[in-house]
């Protein structure tokens, strides 16, 4: 195939054209080109730059054009495609029709678009020079002037150009932003043993039902579209979490169960649920199609599944550990400790205080760090039940190192509190300043830390409160400063007493540059023009240790100096050091 054939039948060495009777006796490769020359339908070949190299007349008539000014060109310049996701389709008779693809076509030869039929189509082996082979078929020649519907008229649902278009615009923007986005492929299922048993009538009128109830289940800034046979595909764009869609996938499966009447026996029918997400199953329109089509192929009737068939285990095993978590938190004596972790001043070597810090005893998994479930027991909007649960053994256990007169019973107990904690109301209608005060009597001991961007953010509306317990001699910690950026002076404005230079930063001592000695002594120096102490926590090797003392950190606490302890090893292990004092004079 050469770039002279295009447009021009191939004249037989006579000039005169092609008798009947030779036809048979003529090379198979020239059969081959006459049969595409002169094809009703519109072909193109293009090579692997996407330029065309050959076309027949057809496709020339179809664009309005001539050889001389396609044939080099690439067919993205000549013509513009807007197509219809193709939706993924299963069997081998839903394939067959699928190969051909309805797109809007746009050219400089025609005025306006029009909808054509294109289908890929390139032959084995192919011509030398072509890497693809487009065949298009006008549709409804002279429909010049119309558009791609915007919705479809039988369900009322955006149209699959539209859904094509939207999601098109909504991965530009969570590529932008860094953020992901799902699409969900909806089938009925036995849609066509439906067809069969009640006829297409019945299909037909059920098609909008199956829409309606899809879209109130859906929230208003979810994406639903109709694509056409027994496939609808909705967009997600916020929360895009394996749980949040999971639960979107239950809801449009549960909206399925009442029966539909339609004026006959009721009728019970089912959808499946094919997931992909943005940008981990996909990055552009098609393949996350495409992936959501293979998930769905995964589906059960009545069931979904997730491209990623190992986010659905993961699933499973944190709604394991959220039913057992559940009951962990219903009676927490029997399944959560609490540890202790010393805090040492650096002038005079002394152990200060202590951080009190929840684990979880799980019946499988051994002891849990909180960063594995404290995430669950906010989702669960469970923090203020184990938080009181803490602040309770706490209090309790500085009563017995008091009534015991350990020495233990003079450091001070720092708590980690959950904003959720400064609420009004949320210990049984009183507010946490309360609680304290009919829990324990005298609080000076008791230090309470807020992680520092939720204060920052939340000054203003917990100021009244961080003031009342402040009166009640309570400290109060500026926590995982280091962290997220946060507003100190605004922080000073409340009755802070110190802050806590987070892990995060502290680990950052290790890199060779030296930014995160920076940003340490720029913190430590900040806190103290503040008047706040410092603390420095995540304390594991000699180096991080001089880098505090050098930066004029007051306290430190972490591993190298001793790790979260329950309280009986808390009192052997400080009884090692007569007068607490952890570490020598400098
Ligand atoms: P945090 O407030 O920054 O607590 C300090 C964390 O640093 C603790 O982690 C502690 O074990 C760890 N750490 C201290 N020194 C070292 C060290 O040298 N190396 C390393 N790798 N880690 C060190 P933990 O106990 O896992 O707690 C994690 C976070 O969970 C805490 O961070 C705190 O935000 C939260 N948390 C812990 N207990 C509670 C609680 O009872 N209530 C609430 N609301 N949050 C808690
Ligand atoms: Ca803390």
């Amino acid at each position: 195939m050469s770039d002279d054939g295009a447009g021009s039948p191939p004249q037989h060495p006579s000039g005169n054209g092609v008798k009947d009777d030779s036809i048979l006796d003529r090379h198979p490769a020239l059969l081959s080109r006459l049969v595409l020359e002169h094809a009703p339908m519109a072909l193109v070949a293009l090579d692997v730059h996407g330029k065309v190299t050959w076309a027949n007349p057809s496709f020339l008539a179809l664009l309005g054009s001539v050889k001389e000014r396609l044939i080099g060109k690439p067919l993205t310049d000549i013509m513009r495609m807007v197509s219809w996701l193709p939706v993924p389709y299963e069997s081998d008779a839903e394939l067959a029709t699928q190969q051909w693809q309805r797109i809007w076509l746009a050219s400089e030869g025609i005025e306006s678009s029009r909808m054509v039929l294109m289908s890929e189509m390139t032959p084995e082996p192919a011509p030398s020079g072509v890497a693809r082979m487009l065949a298009f078929v006008d549709l409804r020649a002279g429909q010049a002037g119309e558009f791609p519907p915007f919705s479809d008229p039988h369900t009322g649902l955006a149209s699959q150009w539209v859904f094509e278009d939207r999601l098109r615009h909504a991965i530009e923007r969570a590529d932008r932003h860094d953020q992901r986005l799902a699409v969900l492929l909806i089938r009925l299922d036995r849609a066509d043993d439906v067809r069969q048993v009640y006829g297409e009538p019945v299909m037909q009128a059920l098609l909008p039902q199956i829409s309606r109830r899809l879209t109130s289940t859906l929230r208003s800034e979810d994406s639903i579209a109709y694509l056409g046979g027994d496939r609808w595909g909705v967009l997600i764009e916020h929360p895009v979490s394996p749980e949040s869609l999971q639960s979107a996938a239950l809801r449009c499966l549960e909206a399925m169960e009442a029966p539909f009447t339609l004026g006959r026996p009721p009728l019970l029918l089912t959808l499946s649920i094919g997931i992909a997400m943005f940008p981990d199953n996909g990055s552009s329109p098609e393949q996350l199609m495409e992936s959501a089509g293979q998930a769905l192929v995964k589906a059960r009737p009545g069931g979904h599944a997730f491209f990623d068939q190992g986010l659905k285990r993961q699933l499973s095993q944190r709604m394991a550990l959220r039913h057992c978590l559940q009951e962990a938190l219903l009676c927490p004596d029997r399944h959560f400790d609490v540890v202790y972790q010393p805090q040492v001043d650096l002038e005079n070597g002394c152990c200060v205080g202590v951080e009190a810090l929840v684990r979880w005893r799980h019946p499988k998994q051994g002891v849990l760090q909180p960063d594995a479930f404290l995430p669950m027991v906010a989702e669960m909007a469970q923090m203020v039940r184990l938080d009181r649960w803490v602040i309770e053994q706490v209090i309790a256990q500085h009563q017995r190192w008091q009534s015991e007169g350990s020495p233990l019973a003079g450091l001070r107990i720092s708590i980690n509190l959950d904003a959720s904690l400064l609420e009004q109301a949320v210990f049984d209608g009183r507010p946490l300043d309360r609680f304290l005060r009919q829990s324990s009597g005298e609080l000076s001991w008791l230090s309470l830390e807020v992680d520092g961007k939720v204060l920052s953010e939340q000054a203003e509306v917990h100021g009244l409160l961080l003031r009342r317990l402040s009166r009640m001699g309570i400290r109060l910690a500026v926590d995982n400063l280091g962290g997220a950026p946060v507003d100190l002076i605004r922080l000073a404005m409340l009755p802070v007493s110190h802050g806590k230079i987070g892990r995060e930063l502290v680990h950052g001592l290790a890199d060779s540059s030296s930014f995160a000695r920076q940003a340490l002594s720029a913190l430590s120096q900040c806190l103290k023009a503040l008047q706040l102490e410092s603390v420095m926590v995540g304390v594991e090797t000699a180096e991080q240790l001089t880098a505090a003392r050098h930066k004029g950190v007051d306290q430190v606490q972490g591993n190298l100096l001793g790790p979260p302890m329950a309280a009986g090893e808390l009192a052997t292990w400080l009884g090692r050091y007569p007068d607490l004092q952890v570490l020598s004079k400098p």
